[in-house]
């Protein structure tokens, strides 16, 4: 009984950490990589539209991230 209940804690830790992921500010894109320059320090890279930025979006959970991007497709139409 305590034993599967310490796996399951220990398997959602772990899922929290598999399913964080960084969220580009400018196309809301989530392939996002930690991109590192010549004294500027640590910035990341959108794959995607190239935009630098010093601090993503940060998701924890995917439907999250599908909230975000849904109120943001809501917001083109109007
Ligand atoms: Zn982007």
């Amino acid at each position: 009984m305590l034993r599967s209940t310490m796996r399951c804690l220990l398997l959602e830790r772990l899922e929290a950490l598999i399913m964080s992921f960084r969220v580009c500010i400018a196309c809301h894109g989530i392939r996002v990589y930690p991109y590192v320059g010549f004294m500027t320090g640590q910035r990341y890279q959108c794959q995607d539209c190239l935009e630098i930025m010093v601090i993503p979006l940060e998701f924890e959970k995917e439907e999250d991230y599908r909230a975000f991007v849904g109120a943001m497709a809501e917001d083109d139409e109007e």
